[in-house]
């Protein structure tokens, strides 16, 4: 039983979650809340990562699920990575080893259609980063005009006092405004008119993203030296994280395809003739034979026809198609043909309905009364019952 499910919340998934649902909603929450783009959220940021980290971990997870937040402070599971360090290590661009002299890495997150990751396609990205400038080659200013600051005498930091209470006093020690606390700054005169003295300058740069055919949902795909530019660092890298946008037809799992197919009563007793549009603008024809009979949710597969494998694209998965039987309306057909029909179905059980047993009324079941009958039992069973249906048998 889940007691509590803030944590699920915070990422905005079910307490059922996959854990690549929950790595996916990580994923959105995380570059949408990173301090880099959202400074005022840090503390949401924070929330988020405590969240992902209890939950990516089946055992600080299931301690999670029994006794809540406090199972895990108890447990002594709780605040190991800061949320920047889990942040790097799923985006990737942390775990260097030693602090070189390197900036920032850029994670950006692109929205691709299923149709590009199946038939892969470039995409262009435009960017704004720092570039070191060009007039004086990130120095600011005329070479050797540098001056001590006057505002901090060289010190780059400036020292303020305040009265707190009656005779009370606090040095507030903060970073020179005039020199950046770089302690030195030029004259205006001889200050670099093209970047105002900032070293840098702000560009705005295209990127190329090529999108090969079998890429995934989550792929990162990384232009190494292409993050801000500052003088006497190595530039970071830009990060390009793929998110897949829902398609109306398919979902994808791995390298298969799904689809719901939805077929006549008729059509599911005496065979039929249907038509799929594949996301290269082929149209695969698929048929029952004369016998066959589908039943609803019934799952059949056609090889070869799922997404293209990664870096060897001329192999594909399997596409799966999920049959649901559309049974006819009430009265669709006159009572006195029924009978017809029913001498040409199978034949039916008949009870035979004895004194001391009881017949009640069969209504229609509302809505309230269907909540209460899912439980989350009702809910796991749906689950495992769509994950273990990606098994297809070669004919
Ligand atoms: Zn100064
Ligand atoms: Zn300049």
């Amino acid at each position: 039983m889940v007691h509590e499910t803030g944590f699920y919340d915070l990422l905005g998934v079910k307490a059922q979650a996959s854990p690549d649902e929950i790595k996916k909603a990580y994923r959105k929450l995380a570059l949408k809340y990173h301090p880099d783009k959202n400074p005022s959220e840090g503390e949401r940021f924070k929330l988020i990562s405590q969240a992902y980290e209890v939950l990516s971990d089946a055992k600080k997870r299931d301690l999670y699920d029994q006794g809540g937040e406090q199972a895990i402070k108890e447990g002594g599971m709780s605040g190991g990575g800061s949320p920047t360090d889990i942040f790097n290590m799923f985006f990737g661009g942390g775990g260097r080893t030693q602090r070189e002299r390197r900036g920032k890495n850029v994670v950006h997150q692109l929205s691709v259609t299923l149709d590009e990751m199946y038939n892969g396609g470039t995409r262009k990205l435009g960017l704004q980063k720092n570039v070191i400038c060009e007039k004086c080659e990130g120095y600011g200013g005329k070479k050797g005009a540098l001056e001590k600051c006057l505002s901090c005498k060289g010190r780059g930091v400036t020292i303020k006092v305040q009265q707190i209470g009656p005779g009370m006093i606090q040095q507030i020690q903060s970073m020179c405004a005039d020199c950046q606390g770089q302690g030195e700054k030029f004259s205006s005169k001889d200050r670099c008119k093209t970047c105002n003295g900032h070293k840098v300058e702000r560009t705005k740069k295209v990127l190329e993203v090529h999108i090969d055919k079998g890429m995934k949902d989550g792929q990162r795909i990384t232009f190494h030296g292409e993050g801000d530019q500052e003088p006497g660092l190595e530039p970071g890298d830009v990060i390009i994280v793929l998110d897949q946008k829902e398609h109306p037809v398919f979902t994808r799992q791995e390298d298969n395809l799904i689809m719901q197919m939805e077929i006549k009563l008729v059509e599911a007793l005496c065979g039929f003739k249907k038509a799929i549009l594949t996301l290269d603008s082929r149209t695969l024809i698929i048929s029952t034979q004369p016998g066959e009979v589908v039943k609803h949710n019934d799952l059949k597969c056609v090889q070869n026809e799922g997404m293209p494998i990664y870096r060897e694209p001329f192999d594909k998965g399997q596409l799966f198609v999920q049959f649901q039987v559309e049974f006819p309306e009430k009265h669709w057909l006159p009572e006195h043909l029924m009978f017809q029909l029913e001498r040409l179905l199978p034949a039916r059980d008949e009870v035979v309905v004895s004194d001391d047993m009881e017949e009640v009324t069969l209504s229609e079941a509302d809505s309230q009364s269907q909540q209460r009958g899912s439980s989350r039992e009702a809910y796991e069973e749906d689950d495992e019952g769509q994950r273990q249906g990606v098994q297809c048998q070669t004919q």
